[in-house]
């Protein structure tokens, strides 16, 4: 993986990477984090996807509805990066991420007294519901928190009074 990063900052040298306990891409500090015990191709193709998000620029203030495209398009980049690299990410692994992402997106729109699913409000941080007016907030979205692997998709929480 070092080499791998290596060669990316010797093409893109304002990228900064840093180790950490798994991948994500932080915008606020423009900042990708790896993680240096991931030995497997997974963890490459991990890598290449966050250094899509940050090559991309994408930033965490975007609606429930644009994070998919974004999700689609950082690893349409990472697929650039791989071939540049002289390998391929598995489609498979790219569609189960897709889907895994998507049913979190699902998980937080759905309201959390009667079920129903629901729009985001324009804030970006708030769902309200049209069925039974409760109100919920949603973490700040982050890309790529959620894998296949990951059985327990962290849910969103609080909730308040409508
Ligand atoms: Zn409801
Ligand atoms: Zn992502």
């Amino acid at each position: 993986m070092q080499a791998i990063i290596t060669k990316i900052n010797q093409r893109y040298p304002e990228l900064t990477y840093k180790s950490g306990d798994q991948f994500f891409w932080s915008p606020e500090t423009r900042e990708i984090y790896y993680n240096q015990a991931s030995t497997n191709q997974n963890g490459n193709w991990s890598l290449l996807h966050e250094t899509g998000h940050a090559l991309l620029q994408h930033t965490n203030y975007q609606a429930d509805v644009e994070l998919l495209r974004l999700e689609v398009a950082a690893w349409e980049k990472a697929r650039e990066l791989a071939s540049w690299l002289g390998f391929a990410i598995d489609e498979d692994h790219i569609q189960d991420c897709l889907d895994t992402y998507r049913d979190w997106l699902y998980k937080r729109s759905i309201c959390p007294n009667c079920h129903t699913k629901c729009l985001q409000q324009d804030d970006k941080i708030h769902y309200r519901c049209f069925n039974c007016h409760t109100i919920w907030r949603v973490s700040t979205s982050r890309f790529c928190r959620a894998y296949r692997s990951t059985k327990d998709i962290p849910q969103t929480a609080k909730v308040f009074d409508a």
